[in-house]
């Protein structure tokens, strides 16, 4: 690979409503096995598709901030939640896409990760079929997601099968492979820490202390919700 292009950059979207334990492993495996420079935290501002989060898209960006502050190969963009505070409508992956492109070049390699039950509903993102031209897509297993894709007749399973690949893949071209990989299971997700914090139950160890810390400083999730 020619070095000006870069190493490969992992881009990791989520709503983070908390960050947890589960969102920074997936992170550092997906370097480990990816081989990726870098992973880059971008907490979505207005997800389209799914409830309002619980608390603000500052207070997400703040606990991912909080959580990565001084942790080499690992870094935050803001530019979801700013936007968000500027314009009402949803924030599309496709465009915060866009922006990362422009931002490192045509050339460099970009790694969109996500878990299995996200990759799952890929076909109801906005120009889902784009992201495949801006950016490769690293699938991580999540326990009690199984990566069904590529034996059926969807449209998805037809990018899953042109499209399947390895690490060599990613560091061999700029965008437009999908590869799977394994990280080690975690049962957690962040509406089940939700749910414990409005019961008033501990999260400590599901989530980072920094986490935990600014949850108490700030009094967020504490009012019981439907979830
Ligand atoms: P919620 O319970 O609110 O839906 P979540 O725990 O799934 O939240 P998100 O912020 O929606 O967290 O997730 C961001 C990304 O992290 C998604 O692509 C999701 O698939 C992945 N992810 C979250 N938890 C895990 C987990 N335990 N194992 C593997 N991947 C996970």
């Amino acid at each position: 690979m020619n070095s000006r292009q870069g190493k490969a950059l992992g881009l990791f979207g989520g709503t983070f409503d908390p960050l947890h334990i589960a969102h920074l492993r997936l992170a550092m495996e997906a370097r480990e096995t990816l081989g990726l420079d870098e992973v880059r935290f971008i907490p979505a501002g207005n997800p389209p598709l799914r409830n309002a989060p619980d608390c603000s898209p500052e207070h997400r960006l703040a606990m991912v901030e909080r959580a990565l502050a001084d942790a080499p190969g690992y870094s935050v963009d803001a530019s979801e939640v700013r936007n968000s505070a500027n314009a009402a409508g949803p924030s599309y992956t496709v465009d915060t896409l866009e922006r990362q492109r422009q931002q490192h070049g045509p050339r460099r390699p970009l790694v969109l990760l996500m878990g299995a039950d996200a990759f799952a509903r890929l076909e109801t993102w906005h120009r889902w079929r784009d992201l495949f031209e801006l950016a490769h897509i690293g699938v991580a297993t999540r326990p009690g997601h199984t990566l069904k894709v590529g034996a059926g007749d969807t449209a998805l399973d037809r990018e899953y099968s042109a499209r399947k690949g390895d690490s060599a893949a990613i560091s061999g071209a700029a965008a437009g492979s999908i590869v799977a990989f394994a990280i080690t299971s975690l049962e957690i997700s962040a509406t089940a820490i939700r749910r414990r914090l409005s019961d008033g139950l501990s999260i400590r160890y599901l989530v980072p202390d920094a986490v935990v810390d600014y949850i108490d400083e700030h009094q967020i999730y504490r009012t019981p919700h439907g979830h």
